[in-house]
Formats: structure tokens, sequence, C-alpha cells
């Protein structure tokens, strides 16, 4: 079977979506991805990095007018920490709210604790997010514009 984008090459290996590649396009990303879902991928991932993106500055704007009454520097931290916040409860989904139970307290004890992880995770982990997916949709574009 030749390469979906070069009807001279054997394939060699495909995409998920079933797409045969040939060692040039198997080897442009890891796992192989043909061009046209690299192309859909770049869009899906664009699209979350701006609603993050979105989200997080709606939400620090929230942070800085609750802090700001105790000065500029609480302002600003108090948004960080807001805008952090939904990721580090994302990452802290492995540990369920229910875990002890659906006794009110313990879902609060867990909440709090949760909460905490959250604030405490939160910055690193929307650090580490948007690193990610920006060097991932450089690789995507990589592949979009090796593939002629
Ligand atoms: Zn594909
Ligand atoms: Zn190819």
């Amino acid at each position: 079977m030749p390469c979906a984008y070069h009807t001279d090459r054997a394939a060699v290996g495909a995409c998920s979506c079933g797409r045969s590649l040939c060692e040039q396009c198997v080897n442009l990303l890891d796992p192989p991805t043909c061009k046209t879902c690299a192309k859909k991928y770049i869009g899906k991932e664009t699209a979350d990095l701006v609603k993050t993106c979105l989200i997080g500055a709606a939400l620090f704007v929230v942070g800085l007018v609750l802090g700001m009454h105790n000065g500029a520097g609480s302002g600003i931290s108090t948004g960080i920490i807001l805008m952090a916040i939904p990721f580090g409860w994302r990452v802290g989904a492995i540990l369920p709210l229910f875990i002890f139970g659906t006794n009110p307290a313990a879902v609060v004890v867990v909440g709090i604790i949760k909460l905490s992880l959250a604030i405490i995770i939160g910055v690193p982990s929307l650090l580490i997010y948007t690193i990610k997916t920006i060097i991932r949709i450089g690789r995507l574009r990589g592949v979009v514009n090796a593939v002629k």
C-alpha cells in the first residue's frame, strides 16, 4: 500500500485514523499522525488554549478585584491563585470527592483538602499545560508543513 501523501513510496505505518504513511511521514511525530489529523488537532488544541486563557484571565480579574483592598501585591497574588485553581482541581481529580463516603462532614474535609491542593499545584500545572500545548501545536504544525 502506498503512503497517503507520497504515492510513490510504500507505507510502513499508519495514523490512528487509518491513513497509511511512508517512513518519512511516520517519523514526523510520535505517535504517527497524518496531515489531516494534525490540522484537526491544531484546531482543537488552539481552541482549548484560547478557552483556558480566557477563563484564566476572567478569574485573574476577579481575584485582582477581591484582593485589591489589601494592596496591589495582594490583588495580583489572589488573581494568580484564582486563575490556577481550575488547573489544580483537574490534576486533583485523582482524589475523588466521595473517597470517604457521602457523609457531609467527610465531603467538606475532602473538598477543603482538594481546594488546598488545587491552589498549591495550580500555578505549576497551569504553566506546564501552557508550555506543553504550545510545544505540541508547534510539532503538529511541523507535520502540516513537512507534508506537501
Ligand atoms: Zn490521521
Ligand atoms: Zn509520506
